[in-house]
């Protein structure tokens, strides 16, 4: 039970004395050395959650649930929208797995602090994967499956892992597609070499093994069974890489005590789970929602997570929904576009232990959101996320008893505890601009960014006065603390809830001989609410006959095809500023 009934109260405990709230909130972990500290500055101008504190992520996730008799309870319950497979994993099962590749992570040298790769698409293998990384302190770093060999040579340059983790195929819509050629590609062009690459076969099409090179993930589950190790709450326990700016990935590092803290606080208050509810989250694992909601929340929480591969039907949904008996759905707007137009000829759901639905990643439009609930009959919110924050900035809380202004139904809502966020007007007295965050940051968000193999403050994210973060999101806030958010300020696009940087697409178009310059914008899609579109000034003497599908080519070549390009618009200019910088925003009226 939480202490609090209403918004305001909790969110000025956690303002007022923040030592206080944060140090309760911890324990909802179980710690090996309880933290006495909360937040604690660190010499580089960044901050420690829980500094002295020891645990171990995995621990908490799996083990401890085991020992509180909930070894028969369904821990993971996987879909593969492709193969129509279904896999119910116990928190025992699991237990046993993790612990297994763990093992076989050590006996392939893995120690604490190295970087492990996984490359795979949502299965029970990449979640046993993150978790044996977790329980001997290696880091994980989870790269989407979708992505071309030049931009997994990037990661696997940035974070040099010792170990890779493939599955043999991923899927596009029901087609395999193998991994092995985007894993050659990117091991041929990357200057770092791994030590080893552990291989998931699928029957549907299997990987033949490079000898020496390859392991196969089932025979290292076999392996010894290894211990959770103590870590340092402020240990790293991955990196996830996100677009930004730069056109640059950047890889954001997430700690282990601070994120088990907001995640355990955030399955209660916001999602209001508890123990034993089943939690369903259709995002990919590869990306922060997944991690997230898909894997470490409700398994930290004692929950029993629902994940699916691929994009699931709004029927596979409503029965996972039905049979597994999900009390939260966490979906993207793209995701319930989809559901709508499937579910045009279907009656509404009937969904009896279904309590809410979450959708967060893009702007939903309110004309959807009340589709929503009239379909499933039941409240639907949206709430705002980024990758730096691992979990919402803004929310909707459904474990207080008050009940929310109606207001604020069909907005992002307001700041999750510790989130505290001020505005920088683009015009002197406006009330629009920058939604900047004060620091220190909450727990739960990114710990520094991982570059030249170790972990910096995030400067890219401070502004001038290095003493807010600023999320290149833009919006208002209300006088009752409501956000109400705007879009982006920088390039960033979101195709389908996933982030690209039009400057990344940028790049690859401006490397083609032909073209003198480019700039990407976003246009708004009806079913994945963005895609970019390119415009292009060629070089005078070069025929813009076949380049437009050259250049797709190229970047779905180098990003992979989840990016969506398929517009190319040749243009004799591009409208810039008198020093010459393009404004991307003069090209979205044209
Ligand atoms: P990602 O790091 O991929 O989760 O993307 C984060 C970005 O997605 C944010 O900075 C926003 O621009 C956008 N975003 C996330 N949640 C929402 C939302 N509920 N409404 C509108 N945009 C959102």
């Amino acid at each position: 039970m939480l202490p609090w009934t209403t918004y305001e109260t909790v969110y000025e405990a956690a303002l007022n004395q923040p030592e206080t709230f944060w140090l309760d909130a911890a324990r909802r972990v179980t710690w090996k050395q309880a933290p006495v500290t909360a937040c604690r500055a660190r010499t580089d101008g960044w901050h420690d959650w829980f500094p002295g504190a020891t645990l171990n992520t995995c621990y908490n996730a799996v083990d401890r649930h085991v020992k509180d008799g909930r070894d028969g309870q369904a821990a993971l319950i996987w879909y593969s929208s492709a193969t129509k497979e279904r896999q119910v994993v116990t928190y025992r099962e699991l237990q046993e797995r993790v612990a297994g590749f763990a093992g076989g992570l050590r006996s392939l040298g893995i120690n604490k602090g190295d970087r492990v790769l996984i490359a795979m698409p949502t299965m029970v293998e990449t979640a046993i994967a993150m978790l044996a990384c977790a329980r001997i302190g290696a880091v994980h770093v989870v790269v989407f499956a979708g992505y071309a060999g030049p931009e997994l040579a990037r990661r696997i340059d940035d974070v040099a892992p010792k170990v890779i983790i493939i599955a043999s195929c991923s899927f596009q819509g029901q087609t395999p597609i193998p991994s092995a050629p985007a894993l050659n590609e990117a091991l041929a062009a990357a200057m770092h070499r791994p030590q080893a690459c552990v291989i998931v076969q699928r029957a549907v099409c299997r990987a033949s093994f490079i000898p020496l090179r390859d392991h196969d993930f089932h025979t290292l589950e076999q392996s010894t069974p290894a211990e959770p190790v103590t870590l340092h709450s402020e240990d790293p326990l991955y990196i996830l890489h996100t677009s930004g700016t730069t056109g640059h990935a950047k890889g954001i590092v997430r700690d282990n005590g601070g994120h088990a803290v907001a995640l355990a606080l955030s399955m209660e208050l916001i999602y209001g789970c508890e123990p034993g509810d089943t939690f369903f989250t259709t995002s990919d694992l590869g990306w922060v929602v997944g991690h997230s909601y898909g894997v470490y929340a409700p398994l930290i929480s004692g929950c029993t997570s629902v994940i699916v591969e691929g994009g699931a039907s709004a029927s596979a949904i409503r029965a996972l929904c039905h049979q597994h008996k999900v009390k939260c759905l966490f979906t993207t707007p793209t995701q319930m576009r989809l559901m709508r137009q499937e579910s045009r000829h279907l009656s509404g759901a009937i969904l009896p232990t279904l309590a809410r639905i979450f959708v967060a990643g893009e702007y939903a439009d309110p004309i959807l959101l009340d589709w929503a609930r009239s379909y499933f009959h039941k409240p639907v919110v949206n709430h705002w996320w980024q990758t730096e924050t691992g979990w919402s900035i803004t929310a909707h809380f459904f474990g207080l008893p008050e009940r929310e202004p109606a207001s604020l139904i069909n907005d992002i809502g307001r700041p999750a505890p510790g989130f505290r966020p001020s505005i920088v007007p683009s015009v002197p007295d406006e009330q629009c601009g920058e939604i900047v965050l004060s620091l220190p940051l909450p727990p739960g968000c990114l710990a520094g960014m991982w570059k030249d193999g170790a972990i910096r403050v995030p400067s890219a994210y401070l502004d001038e006065t290095g003493r807010y973060y600023r999320t290149f999101d833009e919006g208002t806030i209300a006088a009752n603390r409501a956000v109400h958010m705007l879009g982006r300020s920088d390039d960033v696009i979101k195709v389908a809830g996933r982030r690209i940087s039009g400057v990344q697409i940028e790049k690859i178009i401006a490397a083609h001989p032909n073209v003198h310059a480019c700039a990407v914008v976003a246009m708004p899609d009806e079913l994945r609410g963005q895609r970019p579109v390119a415009y292009v000034v060629l070089d005078p003497q070069a025929a813009c006959a076949s380049l437009s599908e050259e250049i797709v080519a190229r970047v779905n070549e180098v990003l992979g095809r989840w990016v969506g390009l398929k517009e190319v618009r040749f243009v004799r200019r591009l409208p810039t500023t008198v020093s010459g910088k393009i404004i991307r925003k003069r090209l979205l009226v044209s």
